[in-house]
């Protein structure tokens, strides 16, 4: 049979490209079987004759030097023919694709993305370049196994064939150059590091003593290699760092070090213990819908599922971990969990868990920065998302400021009110596509004067999570690039010298006024601003209109939006705002006007309408 095409590149992928970590393909394959074990203790629960008078589950590791071989066996769910076929023919998870169009070159951190995408499977083609699959699945009769065999990138061979043992059987025929791995140390020291806390033992054969004179030797004996204890049962002082850490690369098949983690036993009137970690590294499916939601769920050690995403809300999906309850019911669905007001009580306390977690970890602010690069934009949907939080995240963020000129995002809220100038009444903010755009803008250049912060923001999400995020601290928010600016609401006392001249009123009226005929319906208004000391105009939009930022979010999602006209507003005293005043000829005043009104727009960081008629009319000016 011929693999499915992505299953296909994947494998090629696998056989031609990853040459680093090459050892991970066992920690793929221990935890396939791990799962299969899960999957039997929980489908035996319905119907315990699916043990078939064996619940001892285990994996085991065998090798044959001369051969060059390594196995794998479980007494797991096993598969069917047609579970063969499809589990392993085909990549049935939509992220893969995205892991393949997302490679680079880099070979290490490729390979440290195989666990995440659910590939798994296939890295055994890393070390083997045949690979046989032998399996029974639980409950079905013995000449209904399976042989799964492939040796090459193209297809691979289904055969029925008799097994008595329940469960599947993976041997590898190591590649020439790989036999490195049919070792017993070598294969010991692999699961003591990826699987030690796998929850059965994971054994292989000991090696016994060699038999005194005259004495029969022993045979030797299977023996777990690894912990095979469900981590989380343990008492915390029992635990190192390296326990938890080890852990963490079990659960999440990340290869980063976690940033911070929390270990809880919650007894009353719930009972339940989590183990949440906050992972150094973002999946590249953070930001699909369908991608990985993180824990695992439990129930009195029995593996329920994978991804219980009730447990916590979206805007947290990005943490890792388990969690054991001792009160939901054993046949626990998706459905019922969403039914279960235990559930919600349980998502409360992890949720703050998370929070306090994280708030703890911002006092380090290396590892927080390192935290916030990767998963603030995810957390910044909090303050939509979770309104009875939204105070927590809101002092969980960071953000870029016009008070510093470093790219890092590093001011908090917290910081900026302390930082207000003393009649100073509102949080200014400004939102756009790029920090270069913002710290650029027009729109910034009277705080500037003034040396009023504004803090800048240059995420997606911004202007989407600021339309709920009204205040904080008391402090309402001010998009400075909105609506009219009022300078008494800066706190600034206007020096008499600066005041507008009651005389200039009608005259600037009259530009305004002008330019607005000038540029007709390009424009709902035209209007003199105190916005400007350097720039001759930028664009304002109302108050309560869609900005830029939202129109691409829905634009992206295929949802039109009503087009909306922005403002223009002009500096009166720049000399260009002058001498278009002061143009007799309509015709050049009109390409002035133009040329006012585009490169407000390309201050504002909005691409043109027609680029090239701006450059012409440009390079009219400048050869005139
Ligand atoms: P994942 O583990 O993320 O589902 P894998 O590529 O590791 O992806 O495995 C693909 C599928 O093959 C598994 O989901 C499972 O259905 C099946 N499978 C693999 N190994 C085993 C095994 N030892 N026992 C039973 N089923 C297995
Ligand atoms: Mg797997």
């Amino acid at each position: 049979m011929g693999f499915q095409t992505e299953a296909k590149q994947l494998l090629h992928l696998m056989i031609h490209s990853l040459y680093s970590n090459k050892e991970i393909f066992l920690r793929e394959l221990i935890s396939n079987a791990s799962d299969a074990a899960d999957k039997l203790r929980f489908a035996a629960l319905a119907d315990g004759e699916l043990f078939e008078g064996d619940s001892h589950l285990r994996i085991r590791i065998g090798f044959d030097g001369d051969a060059k071989t390594v196995t794998i066996e479980d007494n797991g769910i096993g598969m069917s023919r047609d579970d063969a076929i499809a589990n392993l023919g085909t990549i049935a998870r939509s992220g893969t694709a995205e892991f393949l169009s997302n490679l680079s070159g880099d070979q290490k951190s490729d390979s440290q993305l195989i666990g995440q995408f659910g590939v798994g499977f296939y890295s055994a083609f890393i070390v083997a370049d045949k690979v046989v699959v032998e399996s029974r699945r639980a409950g079905l009769p013995a000449d209904q196994a399976v042989r799964w065999s492939c040796s090459g990138e193209a297809d691979f061979e289904v055969e029925t064939i008799e097994r008595a043992q329940r469960g599947t059987t993976i041997t590898l025929h190591l590649k020439q150059d790989e036999a490195e791995f049919a070792n017993d140390w070598r294969l010991r020291s692999i699961v003591k590091k990826y699987s030690d806390h796998i929850a059965i033992p994971v054994e292989m054969l000991n090696t016994p003593a060699p038999a005194a004179e005259g004495e029969e030797q022993a045979a030797p004996q299977w023996q777990a290699v690894n912990d095979a204890q469900a981590l989380w049962t343990r008492s915390k002082s029992d635990l190192t760092d390296e326990d938890y850490q080890s852990f963490y690369r079990m659960v999440s098949h990340d290869f980063a070090e976690p940033l911070a983690w929390s270990h809880n036993k919650v007894e009353g009137k719930q009972e339940y213990t989590s183990l949440l970690y906050i992972p150094g590294m973002a999946p590249m499916d953070l930001y699909q819908r369908e991608g990985v939601r993180g824990i695992k769920l439990y129930i009195k050690r029995t593996f329920i599922m994978d991804d219980a995403e009730q447990f916590l809300p979206l805007y947290l999906r990005f943490v890792k971990g388990v969690l054991d309850s001792a009160d939901l019911p054993l046949n626990v669905s998706r459905e019922i969990l969403q039914k279960t007001p235990a559930v919600d009580s349980i998502r409360a306390a992890l949720t703050k868990r998370v929070l306090d977690m994280l708030n703890k970890l911002s006092k380090d602010e290396e590892a927080y920065a390192k935290f916030w690069s990767q998963f603030g934009p995810v957390l910044k949907e909090g303050v939509a998302e979770d309104s009875g939080n939204q105070e927590k995240v809101a002092k969980l963020m960071r953000f870029a400021s016009s008070a510093n000129d470093d790219d890092q995002q590093s001011a908090t809220l917290a910081g900026y009110v302390e930082r207000m100038a003393d009649k100073q009444s509102k949080i200014y903010y400004l939102t756009g596509d790029s920090l270069t755009v913002l710290r650029n803008s027009p729109y910034l250049e009277v705080f500037r004067k003034h040396g009023i912060e504004v803090l800048l923001m240059a995420d997606r999400v911004d202007e989407w999570m600021m339309g709920y995020l009204r205040e904080f601290d008391g402090k309402q928010f001010q998009d400075i690039a909105r609506g009219e600016l009022d300078l008494a609401e800066l706190g600034i006392d206007e020096p008499a010298d600066q005041a507008e001249p009651e005389q200039d009123k009608p005259a600037a009226e009259g530009v305004a006024a002008r330019i607005k005929t000038l540029l007709g319906d390009r424009v709902d208004e035209v209007r003199t601003t105190r916005r400007l000391t350097d720039s001759p105009a930028c664009l304002v939009i109302g108050e309560n209109d869609i900005g830029d930022q939202m129109r691409q979010i829905f634009a992206a999602a295929g949802q039109a939006m009503p087009e909306t006209k922005p403002i223009l507003e002009i500096n009166q005293a720049h000399p260009l705002v002058s001498r278009l005043d002061s143009e007799s000829d309509e015709e050049l005043a009109a390409t002035l006007a133009g040329l006012l009104y585009d490169q407000a727009a390309l201050a504002a960081g909005k691409t043109l309408d027609n680029p090239a008629h701006f450059v012409r009319e440009i390079n009219r000016f400048m050869f005139s």
